[in-house]
C-alpha cells in the first residue's frame, strides 16, 4: 500500500459531515466530492490504491485552501496539511499550472525578490531591536510597498533588512510542500528573534513551520504592545469601517479578536456579514480559478455594498487586492486597506 497522506491525519476524520455548511466550495456545487468530508474521501482512495491520484486534480485545484472546514470539525482534523499534501502529489510535471511555475520562478531567489520592489519602495533597511524584524513579503512588496514603510513609520523598535527571502508559502500552498517549509527555515535562520508580518498567510505558514513562538503577525503585535489609539474623526464622525479576515490567519492561527479589538477602539466598527468566510483569493486561486473566485467574492461585495463603509481593513495583501478589485467593479466607493494605514491615522 502506497502512503502518500499522512495516515494519522487521514485517519482522523469521522466522516460527520459538520464540515460541510463551512465549506465555500461545497455551497457553490452542493456535491459532496466539492466538500472537506468528500476530498478526504477520495484521498483515501487513493491512498488504498482504489483511484489512481488523477483523479484527485480537480478537486485539489477547486478547493481555495481557505481552512474554513478545520475550527468546525470535532475530530480535529487538519485540512490544510492534507490539501498540501494532495498538491504535492499532484501538481507535478505537466499538472503543475504555467501560472504557479511562473510565480515560483518570480521569488526564487533574494535578488529576484528585490527585483519585485523595484519599482516600488519598502520600508528602508535599519538596524533597531536584533530580535524583532519585519517580513517584506513577495508579493506584498510590489503590490503594496506602503504596508512596510506604514509599520516603520509607527513601530520604530523594528529592524528591516531588505535582503530576504521568501517564506515558502506560495510554494507551500501551490504543490511544493517541502521546499516551501525548507525556504520558511532558511528565513528563520535570516531573521532572527521574532518575525513580525503583515500576511496572515505567511504568518500561518512560517509558524507551522518554526514555531508560533517566533512569528507575530501584525495586529497580533500591536494588540500585545497595549499603544494608546485615538479614534479617527471626519466630519465630526467616527469613520465606518469593516474588516475581512484572513483565512489563514483565523482558521489556522486562530488569531480573529485582536483585529477587531483595534478597529473598535479607532473607529465605528462594522461586522461585515459572515468576515470569517473566503474572499476568493485564496492565494494563487484568484489567478487560476477566476470564475470560481469570482463566484466567491460576489456574495461578499452583495454584502458590503449597503453597509456605507469608509474603509474595509484587511490584514493579508491577497484579500487586499481581491477586495479592492471586486469593490471597485462594482463601484463601491469603501477603501480597502491592510490595517496598520488605520493604526497610523489614529496615531495622527
Ligand atoms: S473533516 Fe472533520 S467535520 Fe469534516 S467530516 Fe471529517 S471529521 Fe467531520
Ligand atoms: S479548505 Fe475551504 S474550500 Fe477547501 S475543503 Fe476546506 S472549507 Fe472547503
Amino acid at each position: 500500500m502506497r502512503e502518500e497522506f499522512t495516515k494519522s491525519k487521514l485517519d482522523r476524520c469521522i466522516s460527520c459531515g459538520y464540515c460541510l455548511p463551512a465549506c465555500p466550495t461545497y455551497q457553490l456545487t452542493g456535491a459532496e466530492e466539492s466538500s472537506p468530508r468528500g476530498r478526504i474521501t477520495l484521498m483515501r482512495a487513493v491512498q488504498d490504491g482504489r483511484l489512481p491520484k488523477e483523479n484527485l486534480l480537480a478537486e485539489s485545484s477547486f478547493c481555495l485552501g481557505c481552512r474554513a472546514c478545520e475550527p468546525v470539525c470535532p475530530a480535529g482534523v487538519e485540512y490544510g496539511v492534507l490539501l498540501e499534501e494532495m498538491r504535492e502529489m499532484t501538481w507535478q510535471g505537466r499538472h503543475r499550472p504555467l501560472i504557479v511555475r511562473a510565480l515560483f520562478l518570480a521569488v526564487q531567489s533574494q535578488w529576484r525578490i528585490r527585483i519585485l520592489g523595484l519599482s516600488s519602495p519598502v520600508a528602508r533597511s535599519r538596524r533597531a531591536d536584533p530580535n524583532l524584524n519585519l517580513l517584506l513579503g513577495c508579493f506584498e512588496r510590489r503590490l503594496f510597498p506602503k504596508v512596510s514603510r506604514t509599520v516603520a513609520k509607527i513601530a520604530p523598535e523594528v529592524s528591516v533588512t531588505p535582503a530576504q527571502g521568501c517564506c515558502g508559502a506560495l510554494h507551500a500552498h501551490n504543490g511544493e510542500l517541502k521546499k516551501g517549509q525548507a525556504m520558511a527555515r532558511v528565513l528563520g535562520e535570516k531573521l532572527p528573534g521574532v518575525i513580525l508580518t503583515t500576511a496572515g498567510g505567511c504568518a500561518a505558514h512560517i509558524s507551522a513551520t518554526i514555531g508560533k513562538e517566533r512569528v507575530q503577525e501584525f495586529s497580533q503585535w500591536w494588540v500585545m504592545k497595549e499603544a494608546d489609539l485615538s479614534p479617527i474623526v471626519r466630519q465630526g464622525k467616527k469613520i465606518r469601517v469593516g474588516f475581512q479576515d484572513s483565512c489563514h490567519l483565523r482558521n489556522g492561527l486562530g488569531v480573529f479578536k485582536q483585529p477587531r479589538q483595534i478597529l473598535e477602539q479607532i473607529s465605528e466598527y462594522v461586522e461585515i456579514p459572515n468576515a470569517s468566510g473566503c474572499c476568493g483569493a485564496a492565494g494563487s486561486y484568484s489567478l487560476l480559478q477566476r470564475s470560481n473566485s469570482r463566484k466567491v467574492v460576489a456574495q461578499k461585495v452583495e454584502d458590503i455594498k449597503d453597509l456605507n463603509l469608509d474603509y474595509l481593513a484587511t490584514v493579508n495583501p491577497g484579500c487586499t487586492r481581491q477586495l479592492a478589485t471586486s469593490l471597485k467593479r462594482a463601484g463601491l466607493k469603501t477603501k480597502v486597506v491592510h490595517i496598520s494605514e488605520l493604526v497610523s491615522l489614529a496615531k495622527g
